[in-house]
């Protein structure tokens, strides 16, 4: 496992509860990464190391490549242990990290349709990997990014998604509103659950692959949606925003 520090260098807010987070990767080593991973961030509480998880948001120049500077969307958390150290970080500030984790990435394998569903910042992944979907699209592929929120101002990363979609007819972007709609709705919306979106598609168990991303309630609705609908598990991949349990402190 590589270990690392993470040193602040840029936070923006993408709404009034979710931080977009630039950082540098302080290491006498580089460390290749792969667009839809994960990094852990190390705390200490109660003398136990605790971990959480984040989702790297940067959009990747090719699938695999070294990264110095890493950055990732972080939503506060009432209460919450990380949420309170990386709220009050500042600038040239760091945090004990670790990684890359997962494999929520995209296949060797082509397939035709791409559907990568997320409520929150599950969508950072997708961003992560615009730039090999964009390789995928000029073969052919169509993808689909159907982003789950309660209204508009949690649709996290929607600009570049977009910009996307006004490049490549194949690459859709479906904006789920679950509470509250736009004041000035587009034809990219769609009103209610991600589960409803999903429920009005016909699948193709042989050339479609699914991706589920972020809150751990629509992720098990969905992909029991998604197998009855008749998908192989194998083309249903999942990356639960959960926490880790904490372990003793190393030495
Ligand atoms: C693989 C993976 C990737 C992840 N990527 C991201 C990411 O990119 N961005 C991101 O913001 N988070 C991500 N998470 C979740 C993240 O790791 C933390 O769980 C989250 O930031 C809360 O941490 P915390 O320490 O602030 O709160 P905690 O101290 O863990 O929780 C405080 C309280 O809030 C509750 N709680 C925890 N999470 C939520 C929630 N989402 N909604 C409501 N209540 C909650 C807890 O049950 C607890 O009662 C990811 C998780 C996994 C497993």
């Amino acid at each position: 496992m590589n270990r690392f520090e993470l040193e602040l260098t840029g936070k923006k807010f993408l709404n009034d509860n979710t931080a977009h987070l630039n950082f540098r990767i302080i290491s006498p080593e580089k460390y290749s990464f792969q667009a839809g991973q994960f990094l852990r961030l190390h705390f200490q509480q109660n003398d136990q190391e605790v971990f959480r998880s984040y989702s790297i948001a940067t959009i990747f120049p090719q699938e695999h490549c070294v990264l110095e500077d890493i950055s990732m969307a972080v939503s506060w958390v009432e209460g919450g242990l990380a949420t309170g150290v990386l709220s009050s970080l500042e600038h040239g500030q760091s945090v004990p990290a670790s990684g890359p984790f997962g494999r929520f990435c995209l296949p060797d394998t082509d397939f035709k349709r791409y559907f990568l569903i997320a409520t929150g910042t599950g969508v950072t992944p997708y961003r992560a990997m615009l730039n090999e979907l964009e390789l995928r699209l000029q073969k052919g592929a169509e993808v689909y990014v159907v982003m789950g929120a309660q209204r508009q101002n949690g649709l996290l990363y929607e600009q570049d998604f977009l910009k996307m979609a006004g490049q490549y007819p194949g690459f859709n972007y479906v904006a789920c509103l679950s509470r509250e709609q736009r004041e000035e709705p587009t034809n990219y919306d769609q009103s209610g659950y991600v589960q409803q979106y999903l429920q009005s598609i016909e699948f193709n168990e042989d050339s479609d692959i699914t991706f589920l991303c972020g809150n751990p309630d629509m992720i098990d609705e969905a992909f029991a949606l998604l197998k009855e609908k008749g998908l192989p598990v194998a083309q249903i991949r999942r990356e639960k925003y959960i926490s880790p349990k904490p372990r003793p402190v190393r030495a």
